[in-house]
């Protein structure tokens, strides 16, 4: 059986980011950039004014002190977006706004609250020095700079900066598409009704949302009935997507059919089984560039595969650099006997600070019970040598959000 760090290389020696496609800047954000951006011009373009007041020459002010004003001579006001008609000479000042071009000759401004502005004329209350509330073209950020990196998530800040250099179309990484399969004869609908021994196909709305969270798009084909035809078509039309994958039929039952099915249709397997709790019976296989994951049938172990493989292997075809749900250091609140032999991931929930975390169990570990998956804010990182963690000693989880470089086992 494949240990779970062997599984995780070996998805991620299989897949490639996806090509790149030019979208609006206003559907950019949480997108990757496909391409490193250089600044094509200078932020800020031009001198400005960084306060509203007047702008002089700070040669002509020196002296000046609340006792002992400067009065220059006003020659006229200009707004933000307008440019001054007259240049600041000796003895003259020009009243300036904030963002406003600085007239030629005028190297400072002096803040209004430090002015009393009397007909025509402004006394200067206080000396200010070359360059005082002056800001420079260039400062934000200077033309042929590399200001954002090549598979940067975009965040509300970037698109900002991409809006102030004039880019309303930006290159990011396509999303993936995911065809999310569930197969099981048991399973319903929602908005059907119940008949006895029938459960709703809950784990394709779970599926769904972690590809939507994971940055890709969730295409769900539905139900797949428990038989050779049913699973064959379902897949055979799955494989439009960028990856498919499917929950349930991977296991040792009379109707596990997925694998099978699988390889009928051309896609060579590359591991089955891991070494771990919950999601044993994961497969894992590629078929013409196409990774698909056929991922267990209970609820809490598809959503554990998908953290721990698929989410990194989406976040690759996005071309992200950050792959992995970050691992932390945390104490285990109280004891807990895990199976010796494979990697256990225990829901727990987080008490205390970041560096001191206390992780707590959240009820009862069966892969069928999602409630505790629900309560649980990480999963504690049991490995295959241990038997029993004791209460207090330091252990690792996996939080369930965020991102790392490296793989959190
Ligand atoms: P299987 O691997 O197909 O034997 O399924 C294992 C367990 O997961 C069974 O108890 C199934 O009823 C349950 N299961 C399978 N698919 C789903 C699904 N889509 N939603 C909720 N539970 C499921
Ligand atoms: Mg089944």
């Amino acid at each position: 059986m494949i240990s779970v760090a062997d599984a995780i290389q070996v998805i991620l020696g299989e897949v490639q980011p996806l090509g790149s496609e030019r979208i609006a800047l206003t559907q950019a954000l949480g997108r990757v950039l496909a391409q490193s951006i250089q600044a094509t011009r200078d932020v800020p373009p031009f001198r400005n004014a960084a306060m509203d007041g007047y702008a002089v020459r700070a040669a002509d002010v020196g002296t000046a002190a609340s006792n002992a004003p400067v009065v220059l001579r006003v020659l006229e006001t200009v707004g933000a977006g307008k440019v001054a008609a007259h240049s600041v000479s000796s003895g003259t000042a020009i009243k300036i706004m904030t963002g406003s071009p600085m007239p030629d000759g005028a190297d400072a401004v002096v803040r209004v609250e430090d002015t009393q502005e009397d007909d025509g004329t402004v006394h200067i209350l206080v000396h200010v020095d070359r360059d005082t509330h002056v800001r420079h073209p260039g400062e934000d950020m200077r033309q042929g700079d590399t200001v954002l990196a090549a598979g940067r998530a975009l965040r509300p800040a970037d698109i900002g900066l991409l809006a102030s250099l004039g880019f309303a179309i930006v290159p990011v990484r396509r999303r993936p598409s995911v065809a999310i399969l569930a197969t099981g004869d048991e399973l319903v609908e929602l908005g059907q009704p119940l008949t006895p021994g029938q459960i709703f196909n809950s784990n394709a709305y779970t599926l769904a949302a972690a590809v939507e969270e994971a940055g890709a798009i969730p295409c769900v084909l539905g139900i797949v009935r428990d038989t050779p035809e049913a699973t064959s078509q379902a897949f055979t039309e799955a494989f439009t997507a960028d990856m498919v994958i499917s929950t349930g039929g991977v296991s040792m039952g009379m109707f596990d059919l997925v694998r099978q099915t699988l390889t009928e249709l051309g896609s060579v397997e590359r591991f089955w089984e891991v070494a771990q709790r919950p999601g044993k019976p994961l497969s894992f296989g590629m078929r013409n560039g196409t990774p698909v994951f056929g991922l267990p049938g209970n609820p809490v172990s598809s959503l554990v595969c998908f953290y721990v493989y698929v989410r990194p292997a989406l976040r690759a075809m996005q071309g992200l650099a950050h792959l992995h749900l970050p691992a932390v250091p945390a104490t285990a609140a109280e004891s807990v006997r895990t199976a010796e032999g494979v990697t256990e991931f225990v829901r727990c929930f987080l008490t205390g600070e970041p560096g001191a975390y206390l992780a707590r169990v959240t009820g009862s570990q069966g892969s069928h019970v999602l409630r505790s998956l629900s309560l649980s804010d990480a999963l504690l990182i049991s490995p295959p040598q241990i038997g029993t963690i004791q209460a207090g000693s330091e252990v690792r989880v996996m939080l369930l959000s965020g991102e790392a470089a490296t793989p959190p086992v």
